[in-house]
């Protein structure tokens, strides 16, 4: 990937849960689109969701 490019992703406010279409930068800048400010609960933390990052998971044995 060149440097410079955004990665579109989607990701969650850590605030109020509500998910968002988001660019992720090289740096780790997550951002999403359309919401310049931040959440509309005005939380300007988001983590991507589904995406390559990995996320820890509850394993069950079944
Ligand atoms: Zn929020």
């Amino acid at each position: 990937m060149p440097d410079g490019e955004s990665e579109r992703t989607v990701a969650e406010c850590l605030g109020c849960g509500s998910a968002y279409a988001a660019q992720k930068w090289p740096d780790g800048t997550i951002q999403p689109i359309g919401t310049r400010n931040g959440c509309q609960c005005e939380s300007t933390e988001f983590r991507v969701i589904g995406g390559s990052t990995p996320v820890h998971r509850e394993e069950k044995s079944t």
